[in-house]
């Protein structure tokens, strides 16, 4: 099986009719770059940058953030990666951010909305990540959207900071894409109109699984329910994926589902562009891709 896969190493991502497929990585530290290079992904779909935060004692400064993506941008030499900004909250926390207890953090103040709410941390992640761009091919993803409203401010705070660097005559790259995750059912359906903000979508499945069904990813008990293959799921896959095209923009999805291979045909003829997995999944997928659509 190995040596088999090992025909796919250095390949294209194709599928059977030729159409390419963006075939990347999920990491969540720099150090993980070695095994995405070692995978042979195409590029980083999915950088968790709240690990970051969570190994550390305190706000990271915006050096070392800076430091952090330029050295993952340096180790992808100029393929594509994609940076999560902050995901913090529900499962994820640090005490050095206060929140306050919550019945529902997975519904709570976490994400952008910690981001907007305090744009203090947002504008250092920002910063670090617009001067570590000019270092390779960089592109930056918001999570938890759920209004388009929470779009345009990320793009504001976005221009704000360029503006800074442009003054402090700090260079930044010109080319940096800007994308959303849909993983809320309320961003799948108003897909259509976020399109029109953004330069791509990452379908985040497993929260959106969660959302859509109102099952807690956390809660072992009930994972028999937690079933990413509900038609509603899938529906909401087919509807975001149609809305990006029209608008002309790309689409992916990088949660757990990307990596199924029994759920693999689906994505193909559903027409996503890209999907992001774990470095582990990557041969194998190129090799599944290589047999469908
Ligand atoms: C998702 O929700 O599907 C996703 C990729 O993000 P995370 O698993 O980090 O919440
Ligand atoms: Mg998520």
């Amino acid at each position: 099986l190995r040596a088999r896969l090992e025909q796919f190493r250095g390949k294209e991502t194709l599928t059977l009719s030729g159409r390419k497929i963006h075939l990347y990585a999920n990491i969540g530290s720099a150090d993980d770059i070695e095994l995405a290079k070692a995978s042979d992904a195409e590029g980083i779909g999915l950088f968790r940058s709240e690990y970051i935060y969570l190994s550390s004692p305190d706000f990271p400064s915006e050096e070392t953030q800076f430091n952090i993506y330029k050295q993952v941008l340096e180790g992808m030499s100029g393929k594509q990666v994609i940076i999560r900004t902050l995901d913090i909250g529900a499962d994820k926390t640090a005490d050095y951010f206060m929140l306050k207890p919550e019945d529902n953090p997975a519904m709570g103040m976490r994400a952008v909305r910690i981001c907007l709410t305090r744009p203090e941390i947002f504008k250092t992640q920002l910063k670090a990540l617009y001067r570590a761009s000019i270092y390779g091919n960089l592109a930056i993803m918001f999570p938890m959207i759920t209004t388009v409203e929470e779009v345009k401010q990320c793009i504001a705070l976005c221009d704000e900071v360029k503006k800074d660097l442009s003054k402090n005559s700090i260079p930044y790259s010109h080319n940096v894409s800007l994308g959303i995750m849909i993983e809320t059912p309320a961003s799948a359906i108003i897909s259509d109109e976020l399109a029109q903000y953004v330069d791509f979508f990452s379908i985040g499945t497993n929260d959106l699984t969660q959302f859509t069904l109102a099952v807690d990813r956390q809660n072992a008990e009930i994972s028999k329910f937690l079933n990413p293959y509900h038609h509603a799921v899938i529906r909401l896959i087919e509807y975001t994926v149609k809305n990006a095209h029209d608008a002309g923009i790309w689409v992916g999805v990088c949660g757990e589902l990307a990596a199924d291979e029994g759920f693999t045909h689906e994505l193909v003829r559903i027409g996503v562009d890209e999907i992001s997995v774990a470095p582990s999944s990557v041969l194998m997928l190129r090799a599944r891709i290589s047999t469908l659509g």
